[in-house]
């Protein structure tokens, strides 16, 4: 899941207009950017599955996706700020385990290692994942732009307008791709 996520960060955006926009989207992506470094160096990788196509994967990211790391993971980040924005941003961080939990494929442990798997796979259905995330971009690209327009924001109202639309444009590019 990759603009599902950012849907969700533009919602809470909305909620908690006082932590800064490229920290939440940062938030919402920690545990994929986390992943990158462990997926360069071996540590962490993936397997494709049928087509090979987006969401086409099962992911070994025991480090970044188990529910343990990424507890540990969402607390560091969050533990960079102060007050109300360090308990957001560390929520933030971790509702990308709790979305993941949706579409992958039973990759997601509870601790590294562990035997027991979780994941709802919903990316066996690819029309379906995909309107999961359409619904949070749309969702979550919608409060944000009411926040926006409220506190006479237009620029910003335009700028998540033009984001929402094109994440959407993306997201039904890239799920009609894994078709
Ligand atoms: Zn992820």
């Amino acid at each position: 899941m990759i603009a599902g996520h950012f849907g969700f960060a533009a919602g809470v955006k909305a909620r908690a207009p006082e932590v800064p926009l490229w920290a939440l989207m940062l938030a919402c992506q920690w545990l994929d950017v986390v992943f990158v470094p462990l997926y360069a160096a071996g540590i962490e990788g993936l397997t494709p599955v049928e087509s090979g196509h987006y969401g086409q994967v099962v992911i070994h990211a025991d480090w970044t996706h188990s529910l343990l790391g990424a507890i540990v993971l969402s607390a560091v980040l969050g533990a960079f700020w102060r007050g109300r924005a360090r308990l957001v941003i560390a929520a933030v961080a971790f509702s990308h385990w709790v979305l993941d939990l949706i579409v992958h494929r039973a990759d997601m442990p509870l601790i590294p290692g562990g035997a027991l798997r979780f994941g709802f796979g919903l990316w066996r259905w690819p029309i379906a994942a995909g309107a999961i995330e359409l619904l949070l971009v749309a969702g979550g690209g919608a409060l944000y732009w009411r926040a926006a327009l409220a506190t006479g924001a237009r620029r910003e109202a335009n700028i998540a307008g033009v984001a929402v639309i094109a994440s959407g444009l993306l997201t039904l590019a890239l799920n009609l791709a894994g078709l």
